[in-house]
């Protein structure tokens, strides 16, 4: 498939724009949030969708298409985590507690993986 690339840049407007768009907040750490943003840009020039940055690809995007970011997993992980399952995504009241997100329980049901 052919996709223009994307810049590391591009990706963070991107995840900025979504968090602003939803009305989240993003991970506190930089370095942290770097590393996310660089999966994301790598997986898109791969694959040519934001495919998720903490999971296995199928490599196709109608079989990723649930992982593909912001992911059908995200809103309700924040509503029992407060973040989603990379922790790039944040609610207000998670940022607020001034809590660092930390690992949970994957959501995506295992058949669904490669
Ligand atoms: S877990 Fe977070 S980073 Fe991964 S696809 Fe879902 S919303 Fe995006």
């Amino acid at each position: 498939m052919k996709h223009k690339r994307k810049t590391k840049e591009d990706v963070k407007l991107f995840v900025e724009q979504v968090s602003v768009h939803k009305g989240w907040k993003l991970h506190p750490d930089p370095l942290f949030l770097d590393y996310l943003m660089e999966g994301l840009t790598v997986n898109y020039n791969r694959y040519g969708y934001f495919q998720c940055p903490c999971r296995d690809s199928w490599g196709e995007r109608e079989k990723d298409g649930d992982i593909v970011c912001p992911c059908d997993y995200c809103v309700p992980d924040q509503s029992d985590y407060g973040h989603c399952f990379c922790g790039l995504f944040l609610t207000v009241a998670f940022s607020e507690s001034g809590k660092i997100p930390q690992s949970i329980p994957e959501r995506r049901p295992p058949e669904r993986y490669p």
